[in-house]
C-alpha cells in the first residue's frame, strides 16, 4: 500500500473508483447498502489461471461476519447465504477482464495506491497473490457450484487493516479505530471459480 492517493481509472487501489465489466452494477448488501470497495487489482499475467483478470473484494460497510462453509458450495452462494450459520452473504468477489470505471469512488474508504511486487521466501505471512495459501489451520478446499475445484488466488493476512475516512463511523466488531476490516479480521484465502461460471463465482475461506 503506497501512500499516494489513486485517482479515477488506477486498476490497483484500496478504496477508489472501481473498474466493474459492461452492465455490472456496484455490488450491494441484503440490508440495501451499497458495499466497500476494499480493494482492486489487476491479476499479474505469471499467475496461473487466472492471470490478466481484474479482481474486486467488497464487503458492507455495516455487517462485518466471519464466513462458513462446506466443501460442496451451494448454487450461487455468493448471493445466497449457504446454510452453516452465514446469515447473509455480507461480501462479494468479482473478477472480468472489462474495463468500465465507476462513476464514484467509494466513500468509506481513503484510496491508497497499491503496488504489487514479486513476493521473497519471506513474504509467506504477506498480503500475497497467487502462489500457495499458508494455511494457518488445517487446508480447507471448496468446490463451486459449477463442479469443479475452487484454486487458490490470493491471502489477506489476519487483522490486515485498510485505512478510513475521517468522517466514516468505526466499523462494527473493527480491530482498528481508523481502519476497516475485511470478514472480522480473519486470516483469508480467497478462491475463485476456473470455469469463470459467473463472474462473482469466489469463496473466502476464513481461519483464525
Ligand atoms: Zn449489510
Ligand atoms: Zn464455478
Amino acid at each position: 500500500m503506497t501512500s499516494e492517493p489513486a485517482i479515477a481509472g488506477d486498476r490497483n487501489t484500496v478504496g477508489g473508483w472501481p473498474i466493474l465489466e459492461p452492465g455490472q452494477s456496484w455490488p450491494g448488501c441484503a440490508c440495501g447498502e451499497r458495499m466497500v470497495l476494499f480493494f482492486q487489482i489487476d491479476v499479474p499475467d505469471d499467475i496461473a489461471g487466472f492471470g490478466g483478470e481484474h479482481l474486486l473484494v467488497f464487503q458492507c460497510p455495516v455487517h462485518n461476519e466471519a464466513c462458513f462453509g462446506r466443501a460442496q458450495l451451494p448454487e450461487r452462494y455468493w448471493e445466497t447465504p449457504p446454510p452453516y450459520g452465514n446469515e447473509m452473504v455480507h461480501w462479494r468477489i468479482l473478477r472480468h477482464r472489462g474495463g468500465i470505471v465507476a462513476e464514484s469512488a467509494d466513500e468509506f474508504l481513503q484510496p491508497p495506491r497499491l503496488v504489487l511486487r514479486d513476493a521473497g521466501p519471506d513474504d509467506k505471512w504477506a498480503f500475497r497473490v497467487g502462489g500457495k495459501p499458508t494455511w494457518i489451520q488445517d487446508a480447507m478446499y471448496h468446490t463451486c457450484a459449477c463442479g469443479v475445484d475452487l484454486e487458490f488466488l490470493v491471502q489477506i493476512p489476519e487483522n490486515f487493516g485498510f485505512p478510513k475516512r475521517p468522517e466514516v463511523p468505526e466499523q462494527d466488531g473493527a480491530f482498528s479505530t481508523d481502519e476497516y476490516g475485511l470478514l472480522l479480521g480473519n486470516e483469508i484465502y480467497l478462491f475463485a471459480c476456473p470455469n469463470r461460471c459467473d463472474p462473482a463465482a469466489a469463496w473466502p475461506v476464513n481461519q483464525n
